[in-house]
């Protein structure tokens, strides 16, 4: 039996598309029983929903108050990609509440896995963010809310590490010019993936200047190259920013034929993920579902929750990338090394 706060709510269940859609109550159904089948047994219910106030820490009242009025007056579309309906408020609100209490969990020491929906890492202050075109299934930003309660709780330094196939762009808008917060956001090239943002230049700006690292992957990566940008890039950064704290943005949309990205990750990259934090002595780790949709949720979140429960690296197989791929991959991360060799010794 493996033992991890696995916060979990019903109310996740209620936020309930007009019309199919890949972001559908289903997806709690099929990562409770990939954890199940991990021999994780118990879930944690108990945890208040977040106020309406805790979500003022990262976005614009005026953006809240829209968002809760929309779904009092019945609108179901928010934009082309995202919907709202009768029960968003309460699952949105569970959401974050589960997310800030994995982030006071992380911080007494104790490992936490937010299973939430709907996802975050898309919404910004003021809902969409850098330009992007949509809020991409994305209301409220749960993986923000755990890192900026981390800094609430007196830490100085939170690494947010985002392996969703899609570029973070909420979370990096929130906290672009914040240099207590690093964030490694590894996603699928913005030319051929939604939302279009994360670019390598785009590093942060004033104080957070250098704090923002935009890991770009061409379409097809696979373990080989992943592994190859946690210890080229992710694992220099993160010795020398020594985190206090590393709250996971946690999709799992790059897993091989996942559906809707083009990147080949396994079992064997989302198990690193999960042992990234203490490959690094950091002792605090809060982890927050985003994306993932298929396979990415029955065989690659228990391999990352395993991990982050403290379960030994598995034996799984390694996927290789295509010839072609791993060397556009190798001079994505060269030039990407050389970008930020400005703000870190790579
Ligand atoms: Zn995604």
């Amino acid at each position: 039996m493996l033992k991890m706060r696995l916060l979990y709510h019903p109310a996740f269940l209620e936020h309930t598309p007009p019309f199919p859609h890949p972001e559908r109550p289903r997806r709690m159904l099929i990562a409770l029983e990939a954890l199940r089948g991990a021999c994780f047994s118990v879930l944690d219910s108990e945890f208040p929903p977040a106020r309406v106030e805790d979500l003022h820490r990262v976005h614009l009242p005026a953006y809240v108050e829209g968002i809760l009025d929309k779904i009092s007056s019945g609108i179901s579309v928010l934009d082309a990609d995202t919907y709202l309906s009768r029960g968003t408020a309460k699952a949105a609100l569970y959401a974050a509440g589960a997310a800030l209490k994995a982030a006071e969990l992380a911080g007494s020491g104790e490992p936490a896995f937010a299973v939430v929906r709907p996802p975050g890492h898309h919404a910004g202050r003021g809902g969409r963010a850098m330009g992007a075109r949509t809020q991409g299934f994305c209301i409220f930003n749960n993986s923000a809310l755990a890192a900026a309660r981390l800094l609430e709780l007196g830490l100085k330094r939170v690494a947010v590490i985002d392996f969703d196939a899609h570029h973070g762009n909420g979370t990096m808008e929130i906290f672009y010019s914040d240099p207590r917060v690093l964030i490694i956001d590894f996603h699928e090239d913005p030319v051929t993936l939604y939302p279009g943002t994360g670019f390598p230049s785009d590093v942060g700006e004033g104080e957070g200047e250098g704090y923002k690292v935009n890991v770009v992957l061409p379409p097809g990566s696979g373990d080989d190259v992943y592994e190859l940008a946690i210890e080229e890039l992710a694992n220099p950064i993160l010795d020398s920013f020594k985190p206090e704290a590393v709250v996971f943005s946690a999709g799992f949309d790059a897993y091989a034929g996942d559906g809707l990205a083009h990147l080949r990750a396994g079992a064997y990259t989302f198990a690193n993920f999960g042992s990234l934090h203490r490959f690094h002595g950091v002792r605090r780790a809060a982890a927050i579902l985003e994306g993932g949709y298929e396979e990415g949720l029955s065989k690659g979140l228990p391999a990352f929750a395993s991990s982050l429960a403290g379960q030994g690296l598995t034996a799984a197989e390694k996927l290789h990338s295509a010839e072609a791929v791993r060397k556009l991959a190798r001079e994505y991360i060269a030039e990407l090394k050389l970008l930020l060799r400005r703000y870190w010794s790579i």
